[in-house]
């Protein structure tokens, strides 16, 4: 039988989680039945020594018996996918922080962002009614110096973001670059100040009401509120005007409000997500380090490695 699949297990931490020679084992065993209805699993494929692993597999179709939490586990058919377009969330995503939180410290209103977040958490309020009630509460912040502190001090890009974008970028499996963009339910300033360190091509967010010749924050949201609809549909969009086919695209994210867009993608990725995201979305990872995506579309360490050494 041919086997179309591979099952791929990612170690959420090398050094306390190593996939050793009696891990692997212990996967393999302890899935037997399932492994042995339709593969042989004699072919252990190995991407990084003790960090990442594929197994052939026939069926995408598996309910594994023994799934270790501390271990990433996705069933796919790639074999060196570079998607056309790659599409990330970026608050918890591109960076370790949470903008509106940031924000909500600097201005001084944590409790009360606070409490509409719980409200919002609660479904007393949906995502747009939330976010109009944030930045009501930000009215009068000089955009300039909110900026200078954010971006300047406190935006830290995740690790492994520079090198994965640059991976995407030289990778040549194709005479294709993948296009990439960052979808924010944040605000445009910073979305910007993250596309334009990353170089990514697209960027799409909120845009706040400014007064005093654009430079304070009059409390309002401007246009149609990004939400996980939007991203939805900007995913799509961006898709067609490259005329890249949707199965061809790739969206990860760490919030409820991505997997709409996660969804809509040839391929959806929850990146350390809540545990209610994980199981809605297509495939997870759970790692330190967001570089290891290219485990799951089955490179290599000496591919990336690679790619990584003409940086
Ligand atoms: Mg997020």
């Amino acid at each position: 039988m041919t086997q179309s699949y591979f099952i791929t297990c990612i170690s959420n931490d090398i050094d306390k989680y190593p996939l050793t020679e009696k891990y692997i084992d212990k996967f393999i065993n302890d899935n037997k039945t399932v492994l042995e209805k339709d593969s042989t699993v004699s072919d252990v494929l190995v991407l990084h020594p003790l960090k990442a692993i594929r197994i052939p597999v026939n069926s995408n179709d598996l309910s594994l018996k023994y799934n270790p939490v501390e271990v990433s586990v996705n069933i796919n058919n790639y074999d060196h996918f570079k998607p056309k377009l790659m599409v990330f969330d970026m608050d918890s995503t591109l960076i370790y922080q949470e903008v509106i939180e940031l924000i909500a410290k600097y201005a001084n209103v944590e409790d009360k962002v606070r409490d509409i977040t719980t409200r919002a958490m609660n479904n007393e309020l949906n995502f747009k009614q939330s976010l109009k009630e944030r930045v009501s509460l930000l009215k009068g912040i000089e955009l300039p110096k909110l900026l200078n502190d954010i971006c300047e001090n406190q935006i830290v890009l995740t690790k492994g973001v520079r090198e994965l974008i640059y991976f995407l970028q030289n990778y040549k499996n194709t005479v294709t670059t993948t296009k990439t963009a960052v979808l924010s339910g944040g605000f445009i300033p910073f979305a910007k100040y993250v596309q334009n360190i990353l170089k990514l091509d697209y960027m799409r967010a909120n845009e706040l009401g400014l007064t005093n010749h654009g430079q304070t924050l009059d409390g309002t949201v401007i246009g149609e509120i990004v939400d996980g609809q939007y991203k939805a549909k900007t995913l799509v969009e961006l898709a067609s005007i490259n005329n890249i086919d949707i199965k061809d695209t790739c969206m990860v994210g760490d919030g409820g409000n991505d997997l709409p867009a996660m969804k809509a993608a040839g391929y959806g990725i929850a990146w350390n997500a809540k545990p209610i995201v994980q199981q809605q979305a297509p495939s997870k990872l759970n790692s330190d380090t967001i570089l290891d995506i290219l485990y799951i579309f089955g490179f290599t360490k000496q591919d990336i490695d690679q790619v990584l050494s003409s940086i």
